[in-house]
C-alpha cells in the first residue's frame, strides 16, 4: 500500500488563516511584537554563549512608528536579524517556525522566553495591511534583504540597505470599509491601548514616538 502525502493548497491555506484563525484583527500587533521580543531573545542567548559578543540592555528594544499620511506602521526591533535563507523559509513556508528550530538546536527549556512555536502569527498582519515590507540584516551577515508580499500571491526578496542589525517590518495598513475601520491602527493612543492589553509578557522596551500636534 502506498502512503501519501496530504496536499495543500497555499495560497487558500493562507486566506483562510488570515482571515479565520483570529476574532479581533488587532492582535496582529501581539503576534509582530512576539516576534520582535523573540529575535531579541535569541540575540541575547547567542550573547550569552559568544564570548565576542555583549548584550548591552539599552541597545535592545522594540520601536513602533505608525504614519497617518503614508498610511503605514512600522514595527522594528534590534534582534537577531533574518538571512536570506531564513526570510525565505521563515516568512516564505507557513507553519514553519525558526522559533521553535531555534529552541531545539540550542536545547533551550520551556522556561526560556521564546515565544513562537507554529509559525503562523506572522501571517496576522494581513488582517489589516495590503503589503508586507520585512527588511532585515542577521547578525553577522553584511548584507540585508526586503522581503515582500501582498498575501496570496507569493512573495519578492531583493537586497536592501539596513545599517544595524535588527528587522524592519513596515505594514501598508489597508483602507476602511463599510464594515471596518482600519485607520485606528495607524492611531497613536488606539496603538498605545492594544500595546498595553498584549504586551505583558515582553521583556524588553517597547518605544513609541510621540507625535505633538
Ligand atoms: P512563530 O513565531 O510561531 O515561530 P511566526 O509566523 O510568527 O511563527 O514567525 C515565523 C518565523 O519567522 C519565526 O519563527 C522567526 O523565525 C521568523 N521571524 C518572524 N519575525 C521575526 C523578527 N522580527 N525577527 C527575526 N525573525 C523573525
Ligand atoms: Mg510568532
Amino acid at each position: 500500500m502506498e502512503r501519501k502525502q496530504f496536499q495543500a493548497e497555499s495560497k487558500r491555506l493562507l486566506e483562510m488563516m488570515i482571515n479565520s484563525i483570529y476574532t479581533k484583527k488587532e492582535v496582529f500587533l501581539r503576534e509582530l511584537l512576539s516576534n520582535a521580543s523573540d529575535a531579541i531573545d535569541k540575540i541575547y542567548y547567542k550573547a550569552l554563549t559568544d564570548d565576542n559578543l555583549t548584550f548591552n540592555k539599552d541597545d535592545y528594544y522594540i520601536k513602533i512608528v505608525p504614519n497617518k499620511e503614508n498610511r503605514t506602521l512600522t514595527i522594528s526591533d534590534t534582534g537577531i536579524g533574518m538571512t536570506k535563507e531564513e526570510l525565505e523559509t521563515n516568512l516564505g513556508t507557513i507553519a514553519k517556525s525558526g522559533s521553535l528550530a531555534f529552541k531545539k538546536e540550542n536545547e533551550l527549556k520551556d522556561g526560556f522566553d521564546i515565544i513562537g512555536q507554529f509559525g503562523v502569527g506572522f501571517y496576522a498582519a494581513f488582517m489589516v495591511a495590503d503589503v508586507v515590507t520585512v527588511t532585515s540584516k542577521a547578525l553577522g551577515s553584511g548584507q540585508a534583504y526586503k522581503w515582500e508580499s501582498e498575501g496570496a500571491d507569493g512573495y519578492t526578496i531583493v537586497e536592501a540597505e539596513k545599517d544595524s542589525v535588527g528587522t524592519d517590518i513596515v505594514l501598508q495598513i489597508k483602507a476602511n470599509t463599510e464594515d471596518d475601520n482600519y485607520d485606528e491602527y495607524l492611531d497613536e493612543w488606539t496603538l498605545r491601548n492594544i500595546v498595553k492589553k498584549y504586551s505583558d509578557f515582553i521583556r524588553y522596551p517597547i518605544k513609541m514616538d510621540v507625535t505633538k500636534s
